[in-house]
């Protein structure tokens, strides 16, 4: 089969590898869906052999990219319980591979595997931008029949990675939040807390993303290029500030911000990788009793809540995708999100 390759400085390669078959206790999907996530940018522009390290995973020869499954199970390995997995199942993959045994790989935070996490698809483990690809049954989710499988792709990270952090924050209905960057995972965070009926004063430096985000359910835009975004948030809010705010921008300065617009007892949340920030502690932080949380993604268990509450309320979320590729165009399609100017692209089958 063809799969696609990051090999830094903005290039990208399809290759041809083997096709999978499964192990014990392994399944194969046929991918139907492979979304392009944010933080795919970082190892598609970092320079050639820095790769993985610009996720701090060390190096390797470049895998298959992709981090967002979605697809078929078309077979199953020995051992495979028919309720974990069975051929003809719609279904996303948790993204990553742990030791299968320990306590965060039981609860389905393979992420968090107290041996390190082995494999992280699309990165140090073979991904989803191919027409096949190989995970532990454990690690499938079911897609619900009401869910595309473009969906399916962005709950398997992005969408996923915006619900996992509003669950974190304690996100609710009669909250203000402020959710600064506007790109797949940002986006994902104005819809989903729109549903839940939060107020939402999304951020960007981009307008069209602005307009996009309002389009989906901001109540109020802001670009902190030409506004001061903490007073602008003080004031949509009685001087008080946000209730909460999720960062997933990257940007120091982002991050600051989002830190200073809560009110106090308030909470900020980053998700955005990498980089830093500095913020005035005692001024930011101790004097005004906020709460600082950090959030990776979700578990097995949160992916299926996100994909539920999406399917229950009926959420839209392919409206998230501007840009619907193959996967011989996956130049084009890098070109275009490395803009971050777009919505959300997908590779379908
Ligand atoms: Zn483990
Ligand atoms: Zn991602």
């Amino acid at each position: 089969m063809q799969g696609v390759v990051f090999l830094g400085d903005r290039k990208v390669e399809t290759r041809t590898f083997p096709d999978p078959t499964p192990g014990p206790g392994e399944v194969v999907l046929e991918i139907m869906a492979s979304g392009m996530c944010g933080s795919d940018l970082k190892f598609y522009r970092s320079p050639a052999g820095e790769a993985m390290k610009a996720m701090g995973l060390g190096s390797a020869e470049p895998m298959i990219a992709g981090h967002e499954p979605c697809g078929i199970v078309v077979a199953t390995g020995s051992g495979v319980h028919p309720q974990q997995a069975r051929v003809g199942q719609r279904a996303m993959v948790h993204h990553y591979r742990g030791c299968g045994a320990c306590p965060h790989c039981a609860t389905g935070w393979a992420q968090l595997c107290v041996e390190g996490v082995a494999e992280v698809y699309g990165v140090t483990g073979h991904g989803a931008h191919a027409r096949y690809m190989k995970c532990p049954a454990s690690t499938i989710v079911g897609l619900r029949d009401e869910l595309s499988f473009a969906a399916g792709a962005a709950i398997a990270c992005g969408t996923g990675t915006a619900w996992g952090a509003l669950q974190r924050m304690g996100a609710a209905g009669d909250q203000t939040i402020a959710v600064f960057g506007q790109g797949p995972v940002g986006l994902s965070a104005t819809v989903l807390a729109s549903a839940l009926g939060a107020r939402v004063i999304a951020l960007d430096v981009s307008d069209e993303r602005l307009a996009r985000a309002r389009e989906l359910g901001a109540s109020a835009v802001i670009n902190p290029k030409t506004t001061d975004a903490v007073a602008a948030i003080k004031s949509l809010t009685r001087g008080l500030g946000a209730h909460a705010s999720l960062d997933a921008s990257s940007s120091p300065e982002a991050r600051r911000q989002a830190v200073q617009c809560v009110r106090t007892w308030g909470k900020a949340c980053f998700v955005g990788e990498g980089g830093d920030v500095v913020l005035d502690v005692s001024r930011d932080l101790l004097r005004r009793q906020v709460t600082l949380l950090g959030s990776w993604t979700f578990s097995t268990i949160g992916q299926k809540d996100c994909g539920d509450f999406v399917a229950d309320r009926g959420i839209d979320i392919d409206r998230l995708f501007t840009h619907r590729w193959r996967l011989e165009q996956a130049g084009e399609a890098y070109r275009v999100f490395d803009t971050q100017t777009t919505g959300k692209g997908v590779f379908l089958n």
